[in-house]
């Protein structure tokens, strides 16, 4: 018989540091120098089995930034008597086991850590990196599912009990905590994100995964962004229901250079209406992620509005420049 696979939890908080003299000193591969990780590991049933909290001597900016050292009081003598990030972090690896889930408070800290992962050399966690960011699913199930709130916003609307200072890595992420003990674990689990810091570099690597309302489908890298609207996986609608290829009623369109909306019918399941998010990459490349989901006659309409609000634009400011 297989072991059964145990899954951990395990919600952190990084605090970094950055240049201290602004974009002029700082380096390009490192704009955020983690200084200090506070975890704790969950069991699946998401109680508490182990803490882990160090701080780290920055190698890259070994002065503080200031605003760093007002909102998290490091003292400067206690980073300088810690361990580096190499040391560190390779115990912080080891305590996170092989079978793990990372929960955050936003997108950030992941994109963060595997970059410092990458300065120093580490092994980058098996892409696609999927996680459960908190903040985004206290939006889905307290708000509009797109308001971001800082946690300390969050604690308070809750009315969780603030008696441990907030920015140090350690104390947020017990605040991360006790917000995600107020979700049913399902409203977690079934509202992971993927993380953007190891980008599909081809087209087996590509990322289509369906939620209980959309889609969403991360390309692989083009060298600009002209190839992205032009590739046919990235351009089709497929109904995320029946998995039918379905023909659109209105064709990708822009209102900028960075976003593409359209819109689909499906004869079985309705409307569906398109997103297509262009995002830079290193250099000219680019990525997209394509969202679809399902909409009612009045998401259809508002589609259509938008296409003719754009339109109505083109042709006056054409109707101006002659
Ligand atoms: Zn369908």
């Amino acid at each position: 018989m297989q072991a059964c696979k145990i899954m951990n939890y395990i919600v952190f908080d990084l605090e970094w540091n950055q240049s201290p003299t602004g974009k002029d000193g700082e380096h390009k591969e490192l704009p955020f120098e983690i200084i200090e990780i506070g975890a704790i590991k969950l069991d699946e049933n998401m109680n508490i089995i182990s803490e882990f909290c160090e701080t780290i001597r920055p190698q890259v900016y070994p002065q503080l930034h200031h605003i760093i050292s007002e909102l998290t009081h490091f003292d400067s003598e206690d980073l300088r008597l810690s361990r580096t990030f190499i040391e560190v972090f390779r115990d912080f690896r080891a305590w996170c086991g092989d079978d793990f889930m990372l929960c955050t408070w936003g997108s950030m800290d992941v994109t963060e850590l595997q970059r410092n992962m990458k300065f120093y050399n580490f092994d980058l966690f098996q892409a696609p990196v999927y996680y459960y960011d908190i903040q985004k699913i206290f939006s889905i199930v307290y708000e509009d599912r797109k308001t971001k709130r800082s946690l300390e916003w969050a604690i308070d609307y809750l009315k969780i009990d603030k008696n441990i200072n907030f920015h140090r890595a350690l104390s947020d992420t017990y605040y991360t905590y006790s917000v995600m003990k107020l979700f049913k674990q399902n409203d977690i689990t079934k509202n992971f994100s993927i993380d953007y810091f190891q980008k599909p570099q081809n087209r087996s690597e590509e990322i289509y995964v369906v939620y209980e309302t959309y889609s969403k489908f991360v390309s692989r890298e083009f060298e600009n962004k002209t190839y992205v609207l032009k590739d046919k996986r990235m351009n089709s609608t497929i109904c995320y229901k029946c998995g039918k290829k379905v023909r659109k009623k209105i064709r990708w369109f822009s209102d900028n250079s960075k976003t593409y909306y359209s819109l689909a019918c499906c004869d079985e399941h309705g409307w569906l209406k398109g997103k297509i998010k262009l995002k830079k990459s290193d250099g000219e490349k680019v990525f997209a992620v394509k969202v679809l989901s399902l909409t009612d006659d009045q998401g259809a309409d508002s589609i259509r509005q938008r296409q003719n609000a754009i339109r109505k634009k083109r042709r006056e400011k054409r109707a101006k420049a002659e």
